[in-house]
């Protein structure tokens, strides 16, 4: 049985269907990376998962129980941590408290503490006093992903982290992900960029307008049919 799963997952806003009947799957220990262009539903999905968006309770499937109708503080003291799209740090809090954020809620031994999450992120240590929203862009992503795993959740979404990073700070953020797929979370990375996406993932998602269009596991698919399910080219 999958750690995490989909099954026909619709989503709406107000009469408007983002989402048609996603299945998708997520086994414990893995990596699974969401790609498609702007506008594909990858976010509606991870919000929908998440608990911000209310689904059918079957629809969303964690460890055999239903949890689409859940809201997202339920969500989270299950064990499955957001990194949302565009960091959303409190902009009053220091590096430290935004971090320290992430244990509300869930309050579960771990391997993740303020100490390991410096460990992973120096530079977090260093500036831990200041406000969040005077680092960097890169520096804000790596606490929005180190407040996540202070939950210690089973599993971390992350909303395209890339968003707006030069390739430089995007490879600096991604060079954390072997140390967090070994503290045992399974993940899973929305990520406009393909080449990144298989680069991190042992299994890809293509979607496009509310539908998976393509899946499998990077080194089995081809370029073309990728981008044929990313852009619906022939
Ligand atoms: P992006 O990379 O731009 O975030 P995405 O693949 O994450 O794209 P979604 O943000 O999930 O796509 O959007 C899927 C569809 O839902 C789009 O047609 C979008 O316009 C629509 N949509 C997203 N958020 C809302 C909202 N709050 N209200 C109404 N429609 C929305």
């Amino acid at each position: 049985m999958a750690l995490l799963q989909t099954n026909g997952l619709t989503a709406f806003y107000r009469d408007f269907q983002a989402l048609f009947g996603v299945d998708l799957w997520l086994d414990a220990g893995e990596t699974v990376a969401i790609v498609g262009a702007n506008g594909a539903g990858k976010s509606t999905l991870m919000r929908s998962v998440s608990g911000v968006l209310r689904n059918k309770p079957e629809q969303i499937v964690f460890d055999g129980r239903p949890i689409g109708a859940l809201a997202a503080p339920e969500v989270m003291a299950l064990g499955i941590a957001m990194v949302p799209e565009g960091r959303k740090l409190f902009p009053s809090l220091t590096v430290e408290e935004n971090l320290l954020i992430g244990r509300y809620g869930r309050s579960t031994n771990g391997p993740w503490s303020l100490e390991t999450i410096y460990q992973l992120f120096p530079v977090l240590k260093e500036r831990r006093n200041n406000p969040g929203t005077a680092l960097s862009g890169g520096q804000q992503q790596m606490v929005s992903i180190g407040r996540a795993l202070m939950s210690n959740p089973h599993v971390l979404l992350c909303d395209e982290l890339s968003l707006g990073l030069a390739p430089v700070i995007i490879k600096d953020i991604y060079a954390a992900f072997p140390a967090i797929r070994e503290s045992g979370a399974s993940i899973v990375i929305v990520e406009q960029d393909i080449g990144q996406a298989m680069k991190v993932a042992d299994r890809l998602y293509c979607m496009m307008e509310g539908r998976v269009t393509l899946s499998g596991r990077p080194m089995e698919l081809k370029r073309e049919a990728i981008h044929a399910a990313y852009f619906g080219a022939d």
